[in-house]
C-alpha cells in the first residue's frame, strides 16, 4: 500500500513536472496554395516533408508549416522539379521512430500515471496549479489585420469605429465628453468574422490584443476559471490600453441558477469577470470585446450599463456582402481575367464568411492541382459545390447495381424539383459519391431566403420522396439510400405542424411532451395532443409522397432519361436537365389541397 502511494507520488511529481516543462511552441501555418505561391515567388530556401506535413524555413528564417492535400505529393509529379527550379532544399523525413509501438506504450503508461498523480497533486494541494497561464493569449507573431480585411458587415464595422477612436486618444474622447466605451458584445452566428472583427479593432488602434476562450474558464474545479479571469485582466492592465477578447463568451456567461455540476464554479468565474469590467480605473483604456452565438442564454447582469452595454449583431453577409468578402480573400490569390465575383456571390446564399474564405482557398487548390497559375470561373464553381456537398469521392467502388439505384433516385428528386413552380432552380444532379452520399441533387435559391412559404415547404417534401418513389417505380424497390430523404422530410414537417402553425392544429407552438425528463417548459403538450401532432405530421408527409408520386408516375420518360444521362455522363447540369426534360413529354404539376 505504502509503495503504492511512493509509486503515484513519484508518477505525480514525474506527470507535473513534465506538464510544466513541455514546451508549448506554436509554429505559425500557412494555407497550402499560400505556400506554393511562396515557392513561386522563391521565398521558400528549405522544407522537410513529414507525410503531409510540411515544415518550411523561409529565406529570411521564419520556421512555418503548411499541410499538403492527403496524397498530393505522391500523386503530383511536377512537385519535386518546382522546387528544384526554385532551388528550395528537399529533406525527407523519417515518419516515425523505429519501433514506434515501443516508444508509444510505455509513453502511454508514464502519462496515465502522470496524470493520476497531477490529478491527485490538484485536488489534495488544493492550490490553483501554474495553468491559469492559458488564459489571454497573446500572439505577436499574428499578423495584423484592419477593417480592410473584414467585409460585408458594415453596419457593424460603423458602430465599432468609436471603438477605435477611443482607443486611439483615450484623451481627447474623454474631453468631447464621449461615454466611455466598456464591453462590446458581438452577436452572431458562426464563421461571420466576430473574431476578425475584434482583431481589427485591435489593428486599427494599433493597441496589443489579448485572446481568452469563454471555456478556458470552464473547469470542475472551484476558482481556477475565476483565478484565470484575474491574471487575464492584470495582464491587461500592464498595457496602457489594449483589447481583450472573450470568445465564446456564453461558455461562462450563461444565466445563472441552473442546476448543472459546476454551476458554483461558473458563479464564480462570472462574477470575477463582473468585478473586473467594474473595476478599471477611469484613466485605463481598456477594451472587453466578447463573442458569442447564444445571445439569448446570457446573464442578463453581463449586459447591464458598464458592462456589455454596447451589442454589434454580426449577420451572415448578403450578396453585396459576399462579393466584397470573396474579393479581400482573393486579393491573395491570382484570377484569371474576367472572373465573374458576383455570380459566384449570387450563387452562395448562406454562406458565412469562413465559409466564402475556404471556397477561395479551394478554388487556388484546384487550379494548383490542375497545374494552373491562375484561379478560373470554373475552379471557384467547382471550390463552391465541394464546400457545399463535401468533396467527391472517386475512388468509392459502387456495383453496376448501386449505380442504377442512385441513378434512378436522383433523377427522382431532380424531375420532381424541375417540375414543382415553387421550388428553388436545380443548379446539378450528380452520382459521384460526395461526402457521405452517393449522389446529390443541388437546388440554389435565386435569393436569400428568410422566411418559407407553406407552398415551398410543400415542394421541399415532394422533392425528397422524389428519390424514394422513383426507385419504388422504376426498379420496384426500397433501399437505405433513402433514410436521409425521409429524415429530413419528417423534420421539415414536424417543425411546420410545431413551429409554423401549418397545420389545422392551428397556430400554437407545440413543445415536446409534458413528462420527458428533459422538458421543462411549461407549455409542454399533453399525450393527447401528441398523437394529434404525429397525425398531422404524417399526413403532411404524406401528401408530398402523394404529390411527388403522381408527378413520377406521369413523366416517367423524363425520368428514364435523366437517369440513363447520369449513367453515361454522371453528372448534369441545370441546362442539361432542362434540355431532357424538353426533349420529354411533361406534365405539369398537378396541384392538391392537404385539407
Ligand atoms: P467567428 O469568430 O464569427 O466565428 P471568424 O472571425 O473566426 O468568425 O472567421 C473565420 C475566418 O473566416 C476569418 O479568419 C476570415 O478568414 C473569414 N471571414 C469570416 N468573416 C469574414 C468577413 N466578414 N470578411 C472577411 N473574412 C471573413
Ligand atoms: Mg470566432
Ligand atoms: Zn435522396
Amino acid at each position: 500500500m505504502l509503495a503504492g502511494i511512493v509509486l503515484l507520488l513519484a508518477a505525480a511529481a514525474a506527470g507535473f513536472f513534465i506538464y510544466r516543462n513541455t514546451p508549448r511552441q506554436k509554429v505559425q501555418t500557412v494555407a497550402f496554395s499560400e505556400f506554393l505561391h511562396e515557392v513561386d515567388a522563391g521565398q521558400i530556401a528549405s522544407i522537410t516533408v513529414r507525410q503531409n506535413l510540411l515544415d518550411l524555413t523561409r529565406h529570411d528564417g521564419v520556421h512555418v508549416r503548411t499541410m499538403a492535400p492527403a496524397g498530393y505529393i505522391a500523386a503530383n509529379p511536377t512537385f519535386v522539379p518546382l522546387l528544384e527550379q526554385h532551388h528550395v532544399t528537399l529533406d525527407v523525413a523519417a515518419s516515425n521512430s523505429p519501433a514506434p509501438y515501443g516508444y508509444l506504450a510505455a509513453f502511454g503508461v508514464f502519462a496515465i500515471f502522470g496524470a493520476l498523480g497531477f490529478l491527485i497533486y490538484r485536488v489534495t494541494t488544493g492550490r490553483v496549479p501554474s495553468i491559469e497561464k492559458r488564459a489571454g493569449r497573446m500572439d505577436p507573431r499574428a499578423p495584423v489585420v484592419t477593417f480592410a480585411d473584414v467585409a460585408g458587415v458594415d453596419e457593424a464595422k460603423d458602430e465599432l469605429k468609436g471603438v477605435v477612436d477611443f482607443l486611439r486618444e483615450p484623451g481627447r474622447f474623454a474631453a468631447v465628453g464621449g461615454r466611455v466605451p466598456k464591453g462590446v458584445l458581438l452577436v452572431g452566428p458562426p464563421g461571420t468574422g466576430k473574431t476578425l472583427l475584434a482583431r481589427s479593432i485591435a489593428g486599427e488602434a494599433g493597441v496589443p490584443f489579448l485572446f481568452a476562450s469563454g471555456s478556458d474558464f470552464v473547469e470542475m474545479y472551484a476558482g481556477v476559471g475565476a483565478a484565470r479571469i484575474r491574471k487575464l485582466f492584470k495582464d491587461a492592465r500592464r498595457h496602457p490600453s489594449c483589447i481583450v477578447f472573450i470568445d465564446e463568451l456564453d461558455a461562462v456567461g450563461r444565466s445563472r441558477g441552473g442546476h448543472s455540476l459546476s454551476h458554483e464554479e461558473r458563479e464564480q468565474t462570472l462574477n470575477q469577470l463582473l468585478v473586473e469590467m467594474d473595476g478599471f480605473a477611469p484613466n485605463i483604456s481598456i477594451v472587453v470585446i466578447a463573442a458569442t452565438n447564444r445571445q439569448d442564454i446570457l446573464d442578463q447582469a453581463l449586459l447591464r450599463p458598464g458592462r456589455f452595454d454596447r451589442q454589434v449583431h454580426v449577420g451572415c453577409p448578403d450578396v453585396k456582402g459576399r462579393e466584397a468578402i470573396l474579393r479581400v480573400h482573393s486579393r491573395k490569390i491570382t484570377l484569371s481575367p474576367g472572373v465573374d465575383m458576383r455570380s459566384i456571390a449570387r450563387g452562395t446564399p448562406g454562406f458565412s464568411g469562413a465559409e466564402l474564405a475556404n471556397l477561395v482557398n479551394e478554388a487556388a487548390l484546384i487550379a494548383v492541382q490542375a497545374g494552373r497559375h491562375a484561379v478560373s470561373d470554373q475552379d471557384l464553381d467547382a471550390a463552391r459545390d465541394k464546400v457545399m456537398m463535401g468533396a467527391e469521392r472517386r475512388s468509392l467502388a459502387m456495383t453496376e447495381h448501386e449505380r442504377v439505384t442512385c441513378a434512378y433516385h436522383e433523377a427522382g428528386h431532380a424531375v420532381v424539383a424541375s417540375l414543382l413552380p415553387e421550388a428553388d432552380p436545380l443548379h446539378k444532379v450528380t452520382i459521384i459519391p460526395r461526402g457521405r452520399a452517393l449522389g446529390v441533387t443541388m437546388q440554389l435559391p435565386e435569393a436569400d431566403r428568410h422566411t418559407y412559404s407553406r407552398a415551398y415547404l410543400d415542394g421541399q417534401l415532394a422533392i425528397l420522396m422524389g428519390g424514394r418513389i422513383a426507385e419504388e417505380v422504376f426498379l420496384e424497390q426500397m433501399t437505405s439510400g433513402a433514410g436521409n430523404d425521409i429524415e429530413r422530410a419528417t423534420d421539415i414537417a414536424r417543425r411546420m405542424v410545431c413551429d409554423f402553425g401549418m397545420s389545422p392544429l392551428g397556430p400554437l407552438a407545440y413543445k415536446g411532451q409534458a413528462g420527458d425528463p428533459w422538458q421543462r417548459e411549461s407549455n409542454a403538450i399533453s399525450a393527447a395532443t401528441a398523437e394529434r401532432v404525429d397525425a398531422e405530421v404524417h399526413a403532411i408527409v404524406m401528401h408530398g409522397y402523394r404529390v411527388a408520386r403522381r408527378l413520377i408516375e406521369h413523366n416517367r420518360e423524363a425520368v428514364k432519361r435523366l437517369a440513363e444521362e447520369l449513367l453515361v455522363s454522371e453528372s448534369v447540369d441545370a441546362d442539361g436537365v432542362r434540355a431532357i426534360l424538353a426533349g420529354a413529354m411533361l406534365e405539369a404539376a398537378p396541384t392538391e389541397a392537404v385539407h
